[in-house]
């Protein structure tokens, strides 16, 4: 693999991303919001998270920049990059797939909204927060420069550490009990260890 590869696999990957999350984000508009944690603070950690994830990487793909961050490109790296890339695609699907109608970009409750617990939810409680972390790890394994390779582990790591709590809180004022167990019997991120 060479480097014009690896970029080539990394715009592929946002790509399909894209596809992926498009008709949740249609049908979310459409779909009423009856609560959540919306606000300043979520479009800022939203922000954060993109310009690791999309800007900054997108920049370093289109000119090169910065270049004093660049470093040799490994063909190992860009492969196993490749790899973690379709490992995130795949589990970004079945956390579309299995949140379904309660999906949304930021942190809502919508009409009707039921508590999913199945599927790749029954042993993780934020899978969707795994995939952007493999993603960022992916991002990292492709792009042979430290600033727009690791901007996506920093910029998601805010959103996360800035969101997941609020979003537990959230959760557990909208479903009581139920997320109270539902937490008791899962991890966040990895299963068996976090
Ligand atoms: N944190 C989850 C979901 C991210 S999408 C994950 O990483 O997979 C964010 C929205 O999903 C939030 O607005 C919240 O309302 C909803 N949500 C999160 N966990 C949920 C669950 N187990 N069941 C139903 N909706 C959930």
């Amino acid at each position: 693999m060479s480097a014009g590869i690896a970029k080539i696999v990394w715009c592929l990957g946002c790509v399909a991303w894209f596809v992926i999350r498009y008709p949740h984000a249609r049908r979310a508009r459409k779909t009423r919001v009856v609560g959540g944690a919306r606000g300043a603070r979520e479009w800022a950690l939203l922000s954060i998270s993109l310009s690791g994830l999309g800007v900054l990487p997108f920049v370093y793909v289109a000119s090169g920049a910065p270049k004093f961050a660049g470093y040799e490109f490994q063909p190992v790296l860009g492969v196993a990059g490749t790899f973690v890339f379709a490992a995130a695609l795949w589990l970004f699907y079945r956390t579309h797939h299995d949140l379904g109608r309660a999906w949304s970009v930021t942190l809502e409750i919508r009409e009707r909204h039921a508590l999913v617990t199945h599927g790749v939810y029954a042993r993780v409680r934020h899978p969707m927060y795994s995939a952007f972390f493999l993603w960022a790890i992916a991002q990292a394994l492709l792009l042979p420069n430290l600033v727009a390779g690791l901007a996506g582990l920093v910029g998601f790591g805010v959103l996360f550490a800035g969101r997941v709590g609020r979003e537990e809180e959230m959760m557990l004022e909208t479903f009581g009990d139920e997320y109270r167990a539902y937490m008791a019997r899962t991890y966040r991120l990895v299963p068996g260890v976090y």
